[in-house]
């Protein structure tokens, strides 16, 4: 059973307001992918990388596309030997190993994919173009989606080989593997499992990963 890691790392990362992109903005000291490969690279037995045009120099990177999930699809066409994928974006530099290898447990016992989650904190409301609430949700069975994402290869593989429109109105993988009538369980996820995406959350995350090493 080869567990191969897949991250796509090919978003521009505009709303960071970093020179370059997302994935190679420099967090506590070192590019803020290698963070999440240094912990991939414990549990899986390779990881594959899909960079923006022009990052491909170092092991195991392929061109990402114009969408995450094109991506994502690219990395796994260059890992044909994959049984187990975990998906995990390079923004998410707080990834702990132990999440990682709970996605995979839970794919060994025979979800077709487990995604890393965080019970609502907030109370959610729909709400109309105008602002007009629409409705309150039940907080009690929502769960806000992250990555680490595991799923049985082949599942994900048939997933990502939808037409380009579904590929770009994906926001994580698990919502491809669910419209495949494919069964995805939520693990849940430590608090600091956040996402980087403004400069302040940079600066919160780096607080964190400097407090790590002074311990
Ligand atoms: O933009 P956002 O933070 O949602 O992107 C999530 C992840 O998807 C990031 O790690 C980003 O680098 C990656 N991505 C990608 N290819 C794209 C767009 C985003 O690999 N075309």
């Amino acid at each position: 059973m080869a567990v191969v890691g897949i991250v796509p790392a090919a978003g521009s990362g505009e709303r960071l307001g970093a020179s370059g992109p997302k994935a190679f903005a420099v967090c506590a000291g070192r590019p803020l992918i290698e963070w999440s490969l240094e912990v991939l690279a414990a549990v899986c037995d390779r990881v594959v990388v899909a960079v923006p045009p022009g990052y491909e120099d170092g092991c195991d990177r392929v061109t990402g596309g114009r969408h995450r999930s094109e991506s994502v699809r690219a990395a796994l066409q260059a890992a044909p030997e994959a049984t187990v994928a975990v998906v995990h974006d390079a923004a998410r530099p707080l990834l702990t190993r132990e999440l990682v290898e709970g996605c995979i447990a839970a794919v060994r016992a025979g979800w077709d994919g487990a995604v890393a989650a965080a019970p609502m904190t907030d109370t959610v409301k729909e709400a109309g173009p105008d602002g007009r609430v629409l409705r309150t949700l039940d907080r009690s069975t929502l769960w806000a989606i992250q990555t680490p994402q595991a799923f049985a290869a082949e599942t994900l593989r048939r997933a990502l080989d939808v037409p380009e429109q579904a590929l770009a109105a994906a926001t994580d993988d698990a919502s491809l593997v669910e419209a495949a009538g494919g069964s995805v369980r939520v693990v849940e996820a430590p608090s600091e499992n956040v996402k980087i995406t403004w400069p302040g959350d940079l600066r919160a995350v780096e607080a964190v990963l400097l407090a790590r090493a002074a311990v």
